[in-house]
């Protein structure tokens, strides 16, 4: 399978609303981009698993990736144990990614709290050759965490403002989230239903740190192996 770079998300929509341009940015330039969620989502207050599995196929072609897989490990059950881990560093071994996006360990939600701890273990053990899998170990270059609900200092900022309008446009797959019926909302233009609204700002104010107009922050726990400087700032 050999991707370039695998994103995981604990819900759908997640990686859309964090790493959405990223991702949108890498596909554009020929990279092998693919998806896995852990959950369906199924405990969220609006939608259902069937209708937020068809938002999700929605956003993958707007995001232009390769695949998208839903592990469907329970929203709201979300525990690191070893079942959990296995699961992951198998998914991790299928598709060999260069690099692995994952949720930040520090965050208001459990399930983002114990994805990124089960994402973070199962990356260490996918490279181990004693463990039970169908695929060959795989050691990934980097794992690097994006933010969700918080701040904590970045240790890089994707400039993603040539793609915002798709980043936004696959939000918006998710008409379930963002412009529910069964609530009094009304789905309203981008920018001004209050979420979105906050989405927006945030990317604003990522990108502000960088001097552009919309930014995607991540943050590496490790050390980051560089082998051209001049080719990080092209
Ligand atoms: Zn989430």
């Amino acid at each position: 399978m050999n991707f370039d770079i695998l994103a995981f998300g604990t819900h759908p929509d997640d990686i859309e609303l964090c790493v959405g341009g990223i991702l949108i940015k890498a596909s554009k330039a020929g990279q092998k981009v693919g998806v896995v969620d852990l959950t369906q989502g199924e405990l969220g207050s609006r939608g259902d698993e069937k209708i937020r599995n068809k938002e999700a196929i929605l956003a993958k072609e707007i995001l232009g990736i390769k695949i998208r897989e839903n592990l469907s490990l329970g929203d709201g059950k979300l525990y690191d144990n070893y079942q959990n881990r296995f699961i992951v560093a198998d998914t991790i071994r299928k598709y060999k990614p260069k690099i692995i996006l994952a949720p930040f360990e520090k965050d208001r939600h459990p399930d983002h709290v114990a994805a990124s701890m089960i994402i973070e273990k199962a990356n260490f053990d996918a490279r181990l050759k004693k463990l039970e899998s169908d695929y060959p170990p795989h050691a990934t270059n980097q794992i690097l965490f994006y933010l969700t609900h918080e701040y904590y200092s970045p240790t890089l900022i994707v400039d993603i403002s040539e793609v915002f309008f798709e980043k936004m446009r696959a939000i918006k797959a998710y008409d379930s989230q963002f412009c529910a019926p069964i609530s009094s909302e009304e789905c309203t233009p981008i920018g001004i239903s209050n979420y979105i609204f906050h989405i927006e700002s945030r990317m604003r104010f990522y990108g502000s740190l960088i001097n552009v107009n919309y930014g995607e922050p991540l943050i590496s726990k490790y050390p980051l192996k560089i082998i051209n400087l001049m080719r990080l700032f092209s």
